[in-house]
């Protein structure tokens, strides 16, 4: 009877994982279709074009979960099947453009982003529907287009023109979480140390919570992509340099927001591997980096902060998570509102805490939590985050999300990111 159970359910496992891959096979080839958009317009109102759409030679993603259940992002689009009306694949994701829109320029001129989005090819006709979330937390539709997916203009994108090299490998693609690393501020004679940045990185993650619980589960990857300089861009020190992916600090005026606005290039280059998040690392001993939810993240190779920096990029990169911190400078304002529940796990307005991690509570836990030593290592609702000290609430003191000296991410982040592994690598 045992044995029966047992295979009855390894049976039943079997079925649900064939029909969810046929499901995928029905509608999709293994490769990417990648549309490229410019972002446009000011505080108040934003508009979208599409520029181009690509074929491109990987797909990195899950083959079964292939619709969002995460509802994160300022933006999300869906792939709607043409003769079902169903919906095929869904993803929320964010930009540098709406972090601009909060910026005081923003009030005062327009300005345009480049921005794409990829998904698996489908194989038949499809509509792609791209939302817009509002202050409110609303959501409104900015672009319906229907797209043949065989029109001999997708432009087909050729790869192998740089090395890659796959730093630690766990498996297919499909079921593993691929970071996949771009050589920034790297010359062609320095792709041994960019390779070494990336090992490095890679076992520093992987020795954190929640990628050490689940280090089977991630493969890392360095696309070589050589800059004709070595080092990034210092707008304030006058220094430009003619770079990979042309990335600079003083990002809205800010010294340390390292970003780089050549989208475009960047997905050329990590067209050359399967991804599920782009990693630009810039060969640089200075402090800073950025990170964008299913966007990019950015960060350096040789300051002493930088592992730190970077899983804090990746935090808001590959898991979705807020800033928990509210002291340091920041050109946003008011980026968050305080009568909406914001979408990022790990804060909240406590509109609606139950939402976020209120069964994460002791029943002997106050709300709000005093930040007193007597709650230090607890999960709490800790006033001060996501840039204001007032109205917003973090879960902990402490976390690296808030600062470089926490030891690690707090219980609502970790968990927040084993819930992104999970539904990656299924
Ligand atoms: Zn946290």
């Amino acid at each position: 009877m045992q044995k029966l159970l047992v295979n009855i359910i390894i049976f039943f496992g079997m079925t649900s994982c064939l029909t969810a891959q046929s499901f995928f096979d029905k509608h999709f080839e293994d490769k990417s279709m990648r549309i490229d958009l410019i972002l446009a317009g000011n505080k108040q109102n934003q508009t979208v074009y599409i520029t181009e759409l690509k074929k491109e030679p990987y797909w990195g993603g899950s083959k079964n979960n292939l619709k969002d259940q995460f509802n994160y992002g300022e933006y999300r689009f869906f792939i709607i099947d043409e003769n079902t009306s169903d919906t095929l694949y869904s993803k929320g994701f964010c930009t540098l453009f709406e972090e601009w829109r909060s910026t005081e320029e923003a009030k005062h001129i327009n300005k345009a982003f480049y921005q794409t989005v990829t998904f698996p090819y489908p194989k038949n006709e499809f509509t792609f529907i791209l939302n817009e979330r509002h202050r409110d937390g609303s959501f409104s539709t900015m672009l319906t287009q229907k797209i043949d997916p065989s029109d001999v203009n997708i432009r087909q994108t050729q790869t192998g023109k740089y090395e890659v090299a796959q730093i630690i490998n766990n498996g297919p693609s499909h079921q593993m979480v691929d970071l996949l690393f771009i050589a920034e501020g790297y010359q062609a004679d320095e792709m041994d140390k960019f390779k070494k940045d990336v090992k490095k990185h890679a076992d520093y993650l992987l020795k954190q919570s929640p990628y050490l619980e689940n280090k089977e589960k991630f493969n890392f990857w360095a696309v070589c992509s050589p800059s004709q300089e070595s080092g990034p861009s210092e707008p304030e020190k006058g220094v430009w340099k003619e770079t990979a992916v042309q990335a600079a600090f003083n990002t809205f005026y800010v010294d340390r927001y390292l970003e780089s606005t050549n989208v475009k290039a960047i997905r050329d280059i990590a067209a050359e591997a399967p991804y599920d998040h782009i990693v630009v690392l810039v060969n640089s001993k200075r402090y800073g980096g950025g990170g964008i939810y299913n966007h990019f993240s950015l960060g350096t190779s040789d300051n002493y902060l930088a592992h730190e920096v970077m899983i804090h990029e990746i935090g808001h990169g590959l898991f979705g998570l807020a800033d928990e911190y509210y002291t340091s400078d920041v050109a946003y304002q008011d980026f968050f509102n305080l009568k909406v529940e914001p979408w990022q796990p790990n804060i909240t307005t406590l509109i609606d805490f139950n939402s976020k991690w209120q069964s994460m509570l002791s029943s002997h836990t106050p709300v709000p939590t005093p930040a007193d030593s007597e709650f230090e290592n607890t999960t709490g609702v800790f006033e001060g985050g996501g840039y204001v000290s007032k109205g917003v609430y973090r879960p902990a003191i402490n976390c690296r999300m808030k600062s470089n000296e926490a030891k690690g991410f707090c219980e609502v982040c970790k968990n927040a990111g084993d819930k992104m592994i999970k539904f990656l690598t299924q």
